[in-house]
């Protein structure tokens, strides 16, 4: 049997880590061709010994040395740069592409592998806010497929699967992230240790404290949008803190379809990488014969405005959902570095919005022009 050959771009992450436990315990269906990180080259190193991938790339510059002696005496080729990660996954010795590189930098290289007609299966939801309709314009164009590995999306993706019919609704679940039963009071002191508590995932930093603001969901809500070509007032974001049900899609009958089962981001990671044939997981079974209790809730958008942003980014269209992507990459970052409170997060978001240039039909370019010009401003706004 032939080996699925997988680029695992974003590799020393936590989706990325998770990708290569599969590929460890399947490593008769995937083999590990390319890892890429950016700044963990102590543990990129222990992964190309253990997996012995042809390529490894280290986006920072100055660790690029340090890998290139660690592996010099292995048959593996190293590279540094964002712009080698962009040309090695074009390569004809990869079947599928993981994206899970965080923010924004996993745009580009996506946006490669799709023109070379790679799968994609795609982690990084950023790449569909900032560029959502090129990015499934050029997956249309190239034929192909791109897989979410969103645990809403796959749940969505899983449960639309063989459906002739419409959706009517989505319903996209949040866990309501740590905040959830806080008061204001809480949250306007909240600290960076209080946000990073996930009550059910383990994640990266960025996207722990998008879960917290829950831009997370926002950002979900977009994807959704354009992976499934929904409206927007088709999404309906319902809080269900057990995160037991991934996501549901209503039909126009009124039946809705789910997909269920315990947290663990290993069981879309496996569906993504060995589409459709579900692979045998020892992932926690859901036991129904315990007292089990699901509990749904409407989101609080005046806790949260960050979902409201992401809802008026979406109607507005254009760049706005970029702009909105990229001031979030800086307010994110300072509030990890101390530099500003929680709610300023959302504020600094909103500002930046309004100050930068609406365009409403971007090309790359105005992407990529955008993103620029929305750091830019919202780092201004950080003094
Ligand atoms: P992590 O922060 O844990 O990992 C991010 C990865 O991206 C690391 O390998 C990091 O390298 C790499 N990276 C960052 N910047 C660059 C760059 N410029 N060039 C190359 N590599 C880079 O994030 P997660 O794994 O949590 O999330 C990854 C993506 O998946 C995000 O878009 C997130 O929203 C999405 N996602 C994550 C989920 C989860 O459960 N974690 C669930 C659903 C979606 P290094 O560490 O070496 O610096």
């Amino acid at each position: 049997m032939t080996k699925k050959r997988v680029a695992i771009l974003g590799s020393t992450g936590s989706i990325g880590t998770q990708t290569l436990d599969i590929i460890r315990n399947y490593s008769d269906k995937f083999v590990a061709e390319i890892l890429v990180a950016n700044n963990n080259a102590e543990l990129l190193i222990r992964q190309a010994i253990e997996f012995q991938p042809n390529v490894v790339i280290i986006a920072n510059e100055q660790k690029y040395k340090f890998v290139c002696d660690a592996l010099a005496s292995y048959p593996i080729k190293v590279f540094t740069t964002t712009e080698s990660i962009e040309q090695i996954v074009c390569g004809e010795n990869i079947d599928i592409v993981l994206a899970a590189i965080v923010g924004y930098a996993g745009l580009k290289p996506v946006i490669s592998a799709i023109k070379s007609k790679k799968t994609i299966a795609l982690a990084n939801k950023e790449t569909l806010v900032v560029a959502g309709d090129l990015i499934m314009r050029l997956a249309d164009e190239n034929n192909v497929n791109i897989i979410p590995v969103d645990s809403e999306h796959s749940a969505i993706f899983q449960s639309i699967l063989g459906e002739p019919n419409e959706i009517e609704k989505i319903l996209l679940t949040a866990s309501g992230g740590p905040f959830f039963n806080a008061d204001n009071e809480f949250i306007e002191k909240a600290t960076k240790a209080d946000a990073l508590k996930h009550p059910r995932w383990t994640m990266g930093k960025k996207i722990t404290i998008d879960s917290a603001t829950m831009m997370n969901k926002g950002f979900e809500v977009i994807e959704a949008h354009w992976l499934f070509g929904v409206k927007s007032e088709q999404i309906q974001i319902v809080v269900h803190p057990q995160s037991v049900i991934h996501s549901m899609v209503q039909f126009v009958d009124g039946s809705v379809k789910a997909q269920l089962s315990e947290p663990d981001m290993r069981i879309p990671i496996a569906y993504a990488l060995n589409f459709p044939v579900r692979l045998p997981l020892n992932s926690k079974r859901i036991d129904f014969s315990d007292i089990l209790t699901l509990e749904f809730q409407n989101p609080d958008t005046k806790k949260f405005p960050c979902i409201e942003l992401a809802y008026a980014a979406m109607r507005k269209g254009g760049n706005t959902a970029c702009i909105m992507s990229a001031a979030n990459e800086i307010a994110v970052d300072a509030f990890l570095n101390d530099k500003i409170k929680f709610l300023q997060i959302a504020e600094i978001i909103d500002k930046t919005i309004n100050k930068t240039m609406f365009i409403p039909n971007p090309q790359i370019n105005d992407y990529i022009a955008t993103d620029i010009e929305a750091r830019k401003i919202a780092t201004e706004l950080l003094k």
